[in-house]
This record gives structure tokens, C-alpha cells and sequence, in this order.
């Protein structure tokens, strides 16, 4: 197609100022001239602004695109192409006068797909939205207000006007728009957020790329800065048109923008109104335009997603909206729900018993709160009293009788200061009541129906709270989805509130694997991580074994924690017996935790015999620090490459896994890391291990130095002894003798972590560091000693104590408590009664030997390595280069084949196998068969 002359002249701008040249192609646009200049390497958008644009307001687009390019996003936005003499913006003759003109790169996909209501792609949006808001946060700008844009969502008074231009059909509710939003929205507009937002994110401005994902934000035009929440609700107007369920895309958007950047409650209190005041005004505003060109159709058809979405976003209970947007995205849904339970917990008001103790009825007619619907997936919100027929029923809180039914009354209780709760009664003949009336605390309200339990030896009278004025106020709601107990319980709390009956445990909702997801990445920071792509939803363990909740189960090869066996009968036994009777803490004389102290301490060599008793192996470490300095004066500390010690703020200073990786703050001072003597990938693995061995102590010998020669001393050389999140390393022969006398020569005090790999787990020795024929100062332990309940140690020699002990009284309130004392004596004996070492022994041996046989031949396997029942399989491409990618595909194809294993190291290439003791031979034999299996299956897919 030939060029128009329009087209020839932008082609000639585009060559003499821009440098551009290619094919020139008008674009669509409402008020600017816009072409496409397609050259052999690049597309670039050549933009005519109408004569007059205030040239302030191009500066700031050009501006917050800069801010953008720089601001590292996940999607593309328009990059400002200066003009040869180095402009940004620069005037152009045109026909209707001077036109401002800028060239902005061209961003390829395709628009938004009107009507999707594709959660996962609603959820990308929205985080991207938020991405792009976080990105201009804290920018500002002269021209940033745009008083004279009519779309600013702040210019709402301006555009109100329109709305008598309006058809007939939608006047009345576009009117109402603006006037709701005029008295009770707008003033709280000034106590939200602000910033500098894109504001015009319509179904065009939004960029899919090839695979379907959200790939970039265009059209900057309407950039202002207004109430943050205003660039969610613009996107949301248009992202809810053509969706069969608006509510359900508007929560969907909320929530990935959520994730990205986190709303405050008070901008989820304005979204709904803010969605359907854009929707308002892009109907006011194209009525005003049509009013003024009626010849121009094109205005009309545009709306009509835009008036159906507003005329279905009316429809819905703004209030209870707002509930599920709170709901979804981690807030209370009620609002209002925490203050009605204080009201009545609390003990602010006292209520008087509904029906009198001698006429309540036990048995099945006594009907809890939660119960569910048979042959429906609906739960009660409601609570079935079991009484005597005819029972008298009384009013448990002064309060006004809002209506009166066939059988039953709802009143509304409300305390000078306190918050407004409705109580719905049915199930009762009432006694000449009247809506209006009031009533005080203890008035016969009515009698238990003598008709409705014929039958029956009792009469039921239903209750029912409400927090949420407005909702249910009328009747009774009886039953709701199962799926949104979350919502409802907020809007009708358990009656129990007011009913105070002893009751079995509380139904709790039944939830999917997907809400169980939404509920981690809301409630739960989500800096806490789930092992597998398809993470297990496990219910229950037995032995060396996981159950998941469809009866699937798995050989669990990761768990050292449960160290004798999930659930061990004699474990649990000995924590329910003791929990029957006490729990309390170490300050009192209690013979449980003098008996494990002594039964603990005995299993160490001399002089390890003082033990403190704590809650984790985080809190052990943090502890051993704390010994060393006090025994030494001195604050440096050595660790190894590589090495994890916890994750307090003590021990993330001393794991170089934390603090060098993601995320880390990098090596702290005062931390000293010697090099970790890897024999397989370490940097002498070429040399024999002797020559290794000596080489690596070098670097200790380094380290100490380095504190002598700062003009200090060292406090601790901490080790893991064998270390695990680094890679399931064994340390060589020798390596912690030598190197413990070189610290120990420097007045260090030597540290073993043995959190991960004590008790009995290397299988030949019952703690790591006797591998290496050496006894530590401080020895910490965690993980295995009680089994999964949180129990921790640290055992020492008495001079360390002693040091300790220098007037400040060291107290843990949970450590060592009664419990977790016999808890810690049973796995004790469960591990000497079933001959669990040698177990970790034999059955190490069996699958070291049996992984190492399923490993020749495949060159993938670099290493198969470990003690007992600590094991470690190294994944490596030629060079010994860590094949990451392929353990965790063959972590998950093994983990598809009913076995879990776990992948770490530094690189994460290595599979870490760590089971519970009591695994078995025919298990072992088994995984060797699944491992040769699922290695088979990911060399095959990936070569
Ligand atoms: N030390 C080591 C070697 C560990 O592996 C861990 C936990 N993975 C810890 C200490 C910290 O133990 P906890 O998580 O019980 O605090």
C-alpha cells in the first residue's frame, strides 16, 4: 500500500531529527498523531502531540520512562529515543501547527485478551501493576499533578456533570456514582498513598508476550500522581469487563497486585468505588463526547463492556466485597470482627444465659457452630441449642428488636462505645414483640417451639451473631460454602462468643491444596519457602514413611528430624503421659530433666558433661557463641566455606550459605571463613588427600593470622562435622585434627555442630566428630533429639560452664521442660532398644553401595559419598561443573516414584539423603532400583 502524504511527511521527521528510517505507518490514537517506523533492526513509535501539548507533561512521561528502563521490571515499558541534537521532545510544522514530536521504542505482543478470567494470569497483572507502582514510588515530578486531565481519578467533581448527559438507561446510576463517591469517598481519597501512577492500564496499554504472560505497560499519556490504590482500580475497570464473575477478577488482580507491592487496608476499603467511578466516568465522558459529535458511533460501541461491568459491579453487596478482598489478600475479612469478639470476651458486658442451664438438652440435637450440611458442601454459621420444648429464651444482651418472624426475633445490641452485634434467634414462639422494641439483658424474649420437635424429646433453638451491620440482619443465614468459612466466620462469629458452653474442638475449613497456597503467601512471609514443584500436602508419618491426604505415600529419604520414626508410639506415649500430669519450666526440682541431663551427657566423651537444654539448633549455636566468648574475652569466630549454623541473627553472621548467597548482607566483620576441604570439588581435589588435608588447614592457619594480625584473638572455630547444607561433605581423615590444634593453639574454643548429623547417624560412631578423633569444647546438637518436638543441647566441658557462670542468670523458658525431657528420654531409649546406630550402619552401607552401583556408567553421578545414614550424591557435567538443573529434575523424578529427597549445596547439585534410623532393607533396596529408574528417565529428557 502506497504511503498517504501524512505518512510521508512523519517518514521525512522520523529521517531528519530522529535518524530513523524504515516503513511509516499511522497508528490508531485519540488525540496524537502516532507512527510506526519499521527499520531493518527496530520499531520505533514516532508520537505528534496535538499542537499546544504542555511540554511539562511530555517531560514527565519521558522522565518516569527513564525511571522505569533503569528500574529493572520483569516487563518492558517505551524507551524515550532522543533526537539527534540530543532531545528528547522537539517541535515539528505540521498542518494545524507546531506538534511537539518524540520517538518511543516499540514494545511487540499483543493487547490484553478482554474477558479472561484466567486467576494465574489475572494474578500476573496485578503483581506486574504493583511492580511498576513500587518501581515509581518516592518520584516526583513539577508537572505530576495534571490538574487539567478529566481522567485523573482525583478530577472526579469536574467529570460529574457529564453525567446528565448520559442515556436514560444508565443515568440514574452513573448520578449515583459520583454522589456516593462525592460524600463518602473522595474526603478519605486525601489519607491514602499517593504517588505517580500510569493510570491509564486499559485492555491497549497492556502488552502480552509470546508466551502469554503480561510482557509490557504502554502509553504513559495519563501518568499523574494521585492515590496509589487509583492505579489498581483503573486496571481493574477494565480487566473486569466480558468476566462472568467480576468480584472474583477484581479479588484475583488485588491479590497479585498485593504480593508485588502490599496494599494497606484503607485502599482496599476504595477499590470497589474507585472501579466503578472509572467506569462512571468513561461513561459520562464519552456521552459528553458523543453530545458533541453524535455522528461518531465508534464512541457508543467502545462502552459496552464498559456499561455492563458497571452495571454488575453495582450489583454486588459492596460491603461483603470488601469482605473477600480482605479475605483473599490476608486481613480479617470483617473488619469489625476482632472488636465484637473483645466486646464479648473480654468481659466489657456480661451476657445472661439465652436459656436457663436446667432446660438445655445434651446429644445430636445439639447442633455446633460449623457443622456441616449432609449431601451439600455447605457449613452451619449457626449453633443448634438442644432444649427443653417450651424452654423460656431470653434476651442475653440488652438491645433493640430489629424483626420479628413466624419463629424467631433478631435484635441488634449495641453499647455506648462497643461495636453493633446482631443476635438471630429462631426456633422459638415469641412473645408479643414488635420491631422497635426494646429490650434488657434477662427479658423473656419467647418460649422454645413446642411444635417443631414433635416428635423429639427436644426443641432446638438456633443462634446466630453477626459483626457485620447491614449482613444477615433479618434472618437467620443458615448455611454457607465450606470453601469461604474464612469470610463467614468473620461476619458470624461462633455464638459460642455469647453462649460460653464447654464444646468440642471447632470444625475448621476444609481447604484445597490451592487456598492452602493463597493462605502461605498471605498470612506467612513468603521468604518461607515449600520443597517441590508440586508440593506435598502430607497428613500423616509412620516410620520412614509419609501419608499424603489422598492415602499416597512416600519413602521420606530427607527427614533426620524424625529420627527413630514419624510418630513413634513410644515417643508420643511419653509426651502425652507427662503432658497429662505437668509442664512447666527448669526452675523448679523436677527429676525428668535431671534424669535426661545425666542420660544426655553420658554419651560423651570426658570432659563433655554440662549440658544446657534449649529450643532449637539455632538457639544451641547462638549459645555456643555465647560460651566461647565468655570463656575466651574474645569475639572473632571461624567457620567454614559454605557452612550453616542457624538462622539467628548470631548464626546467619557465621553461614557463609546465608550471607553469601541471595539475599545476604555478605561476610560480617569479626567472621573468619577458612576454605571448606572438599575432596571432590574443593580447589585441591587434584592432589592426594594427605597433600589436601594439609593444604586446607593452610587456610585455617591464614584465618588466624589474619585475627592476630587485627591485633585480636579468636573466640571459636565452628564446624559442622560433617557438613550438610554445603553439600553433604565428609571431612578427610585428619583435617579436624589438625586444624582443632591449630585453633585450639590460637585459644580457640572449638565448636562441633552436630545438629544435623548426631546421635548414632554416621552409623559407626554416635557423633561426627569422633570420625575425625577429636573431642570438641561445645558441641551443639538439635534436630534428632526429640524426635520433632522441639528439643535442643549443648554440651560442654565444666571449665566452659564455669566461665559462663558469671552472674548473669542464663534462663530458657521453654528448654528442658518436663515434657520435652521425656520426650528426649524416650528417643534415648527407642534408639538403644532397637539397635537404630547399627541399623544407620548396615543400611547406609547398603545403599552407599547400592547408589554407587546404579551411578557406573552414568556420567552425571560425579559422587556418591557419606557416612551411615548421611549420604550425599553429587550431580556434575564434565569438569566436575555442578549440574544443578539435573538434580532437581532428578530430585523430582524420584519424588514421582514415591521417594523424597532433598537437593543443596552450594550449587544445588547435590541429592541429600538424611532418612529417618528405621529404614528398612527392602526400602533401601527398593530406592536403589527408583533412583537407577528416575536417573534413567532424566538423562533420556535432557541428555
Ligand atoms: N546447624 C546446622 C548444621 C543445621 O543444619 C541447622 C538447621 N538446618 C541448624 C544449625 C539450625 O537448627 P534449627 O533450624 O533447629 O534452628
Amino acid at each position: 500500500m502506497p504511503n498517504t502524504i501524512e505518512e510521508e511527511h512523519a517518514a521525512h521527521v522520523a529521517a531528519a531529527l530522529f535518524g530513523l528510517r524504515g516503513d511509516v505507518r499511522r497508528l490508531d490514537g485519540e488525540v496524537d498523531l502516532n507512527f510506526l517506523v519499521t527499520s531493518a533492526d527496530e520499531r520505533v513509535v514516532l508520537k505528534l502531540h496535538r499542537p499546544g501539548t504542555d511540554l511539562a507533561e511530555l517531560e514527565l512521561q519521558d522522565q518516569v520512562l527513564l525511571r522505569l528502563a533503569c528500574a529493572g521490571l520483569r516487563v518492558a515499558t517505551p524507551v524515550p529515543v532522543p533526537t539527534a541534537a540530543g532531545e528528547l521532545t522537539t517541535l515539528v510544522p505540521w498542518t494545524d501547527g507546531s506538534r511537539p514530536a518524540r520517538a518511543l521504542t516499540w514494545i511487540e505482543g499483543t493487547p490484553w485478551p478482554v474477558g479472561t478470567a484466567d486467576p494465574t494470569l489475572l494474578h500476573d497483572l496485578g503483581a506486574r501493576i504493583g511492580e511498576l507502582d513500587r518501581a515509581l514510588a518516592g518520584y516526583h515530578h513539577p508537572a505530576e499533578g495534571r490538574e487539567a486531565l478529566p481522567w485523573r481519578i482525583t478530577a472526579a467533581a469536574q467529570v460529574a456533570p457529564y453525567a446528565e448527559e448520559v442515556d436514560e438507561e444508565l443515568r440514574d446510576l452513573v448520578r449515583a456514582v459520583f454522589r456516593e463517591h462525592a460524600t463518602s469517598i473522595a474526603p478519605a481519597l486525601a489519607d491514602l498513598p499517593e504517588q505517580v501512577v500510569h493510570h491509564d492500564l486499559n485492555e491497549h496499554n497492556i502488552v502480552l508476550g509470546a508466551d502469554g504472560s503480561v510482557a509490557g505497560f504502554i502509553d504513559f499519556g495519563d501518568v499523574a500522581r494521585v492515590p496509589r490504590i487509583a492505579e489498581l482500580a483503573v486496571a481493574a475497570a477494565y480487566a473486569v469487563q466480558g468476566v462472568d464473575h467480576p468480584e472474583q477478577a477484581l479479588v484475583d488482580l488485588a491479590f497479585g497486585y498485593h504480593q508485588a507491592n502490599p496494599l494497606a487496608a484503607a485502599e482496599l476499603a476504595v477499590l470497589l468505588d474507585l472501579v466503578r467511578l472509572r467506569l462512571a466516568t468513561s461513561i459520562a465522558m464519552s456521552a459528553h463526547q458523543f453530545a458533541r459529535s453524535p455522528g461518531n458511533a465508534y464512541l457508543l460501541i467502545s462502552q459496552e463492556g464498559v456499561r455492563e461491568a458497571l452495571v454488575r459491579l453495582s450489583a454486588t453487596d459492596p460491603v461483603l466485597l470488601h469482605c473477600r478482598l480482605r479475605d483473599a489478600l490476608g486481613f480479617e475479612a470483617n473488619p469489625l470482627a476482632r472488636e465484637v469478639r473483645q466486646h464479648l470476651e473480654s468481659g466489657r458486658v456480661r451476657p445472661v444465659p439465652l436459656v436457663a442451664p436446667v432446660d438445655r438438652l445434651a446429644g445430636a440435637f445439639d447442633r455446633p457452630y460449623g457443622d456441616a450440611v449432609p449431601g451439600t458442601d455447605e457449613v452451619r454459621v449457626d449453633r443448634g441449642l438442644a432444649v427443653i420444648p417450651g424452654a423460656e429464651v431470653r434476651a442475653p444482651l440488652d438491645g433493640e428488636v430489629t424483626s420479628v418472624t413466624d419463629d424467631g426475633v433478631v435484635l441488634r445490641h449495641r453499647a455506648d462505645t462497643g461495636p453493633e452485634l446482631g443476635i438471630a434467634l429462631s426456633g422459638l414462639e415469641v412473645d408479643g414483640l414488635c420491631a422497635g422494641d426494646r429490650v434488657r439483658a434477662g427479658d423473656l424474649l419467647g418460649r422454645a417451639s413446642t411444635t417443631e420437635g414433635v416428635g423429639y424429646p427436644a426443641a432446638q433453638v438456633r443462634v446466630q451473631l453477626c459483626a457485620l451491620p447491614g449482613v444477615g440482619g433479618e434472618e437467620l443465614v443458615s448455611a454457607v460454602p465450606e470453601a469461604e468459612l474464612d469470610l463467614w466466620r468473620s461476619v458470624f462469629p461462633d455464638p459460642n462468643l455469647l453462649l460460653g458452653d464447654p464444646q468440642p474442638v471447632r470444625r475448621r475449613p476444609v481447604r484445597t491444596d490451592i487456598d492452602l497456597l493463597r493462605r502461605r503467601r498471605t498470612n506467612f512471609s513468603t521468604a518461607l519457602g515449600l520443597s517441590y514443584a508440586d508440593p506435598a500436602h502430607v497428613v500423616r508419618g509412620e516410620g520412614a514413611h509419609l501419608v499424603d491426604r489422598d492415602g499416597r505415600r512416600w519413602l521420606d529419604l530427607v527427614n533426620n528430624v524424625a529420627h527413630v520414626g514419624h510418630a513413634h508410639p513410644r515417643v508420643v506415649a511419653a509426651a502425652h503421659a507427662q503432658a497429662q500430669v505437668l509442664n512447666t519450666n527448669t526452675r523448679y526440682l523436677h527429676a525428668s530433666v535431671v534424669e535426661y541431663a545425666r542420660r544426655l551427657v553420658e554419651l560423651f566423651p570426658d570432659p563433655l558433661h554440662v549440658c544446657f537444654l534449649v529450643n532449637s539448633g539455632s538457639e544451641a549455636n547462638d549459645l555456643a557463641l555465647r560460651l566461647a566468648r565468655a570463656h575466651t574475652g574474645q569475639r572473632d569466630v571461624l567457620v567454614l566455606d559454605h557452612a550453616y549454623h542457624g538462622n539467628l541473627t548470631s548464626q546467619i553472621d557465621l553461614s557463609p550459605y546465608k550471607f553469601n548467597r541471595a539475599g545476604g548482607l555478605g561476610q560480617p566483620h569479626g567472621t573468619w571463613v577458612c576454605e571448606l576441604p572438599d575432596v571432590y570439588r574443593g580447589r585441591l581435589h587434584e592432589l592426594p588427600v594427605t597433600e589436601q588435608v594439609a593444604g586446607y588447614a593452610v587456610s585455617v592457619a591464614e584465618q588466624l593470622d589474619g585475627i592476630r594480625a587485627a591485633g585480636r584473638a579468636p573466640a571459636a572455630f565452628f564446624v559442622e562435622s560433617l557438613q550438610s547444607c554445603g553439600g553433604q561433605i565428609v571431612l578427610p581423615e585428619g583435617y579436624l585434627a589438625s586444624t582443632f590444634a591449630l585453633a585450639g593453639e590460637a585459644g580457640a574454643v572449638t565448636v562441633a555442630d552436630e545438629i544435623q548429623v548426631g546421635l548414632g547417624r554416621v552409623g559407626s560412631h554416635l557423633w561426627g566428630f569422633e570420625l575425625g578423633g577429636v573431642v570438641p569444647d561445645i558441641v551443639t546438637l538439635g534436630k534428632p533429639l526429640g524426635n520433632g518436638h522441639p528439643l535442643a543441647a549443648v554440651v560442654t566441658t565444666p571449665e566452659i560452664a564455669r566461665s559462663f557462670a558469671n552472674g548473669m542468670e542464663w534462663f530458657n523458658t521453654f528448654g528442658g521442660n518436663p515434657v520435652s525431657a521425656e520426650v528426649g528420654l524416650a528417643v534415648l531409649d527407642v534408639l538403644r532398644d532397637e539397635r537404630l546406630q547399627a541399623n544407620a550402619s548396615d543400611r547406609g552401607r547398603q545403599l552407599k553401595e547400592g547408589l554407587a552401583r546404579a551411578s557406573a556408567g552414568h556420567p552425571l553421578i560425579g559422587d556418591v559419598r557419606g557416612e551411615g545414614l548421611f549420604l550425599g550424591i553429587e550431580l556434575s557435567h564434565e569438569g566436575r561443573a555442578p549440574a544443578t538443573a539435573h538434580a532437581g529434575l532428578l530430585k523430582e523424578a524420584i519424588k514421582a516414584r514415591g521417594a523424597m529427597v532433598s537437593t543443596d549445596g552450594p550449587d544445588e547439585n547435590v541429592i541429600k539423603i538424611k532418612p529417618p534410623m528405621v529404614l528398612s532393607e527392602e526400602d533401601c533396596a527398593w530406592f536403589v532400583d527408583v533412583f537407577e529408574d528416575a536417573l534413567g528417565e532424566v538423562e533420556k529428557r535432557v541428555g
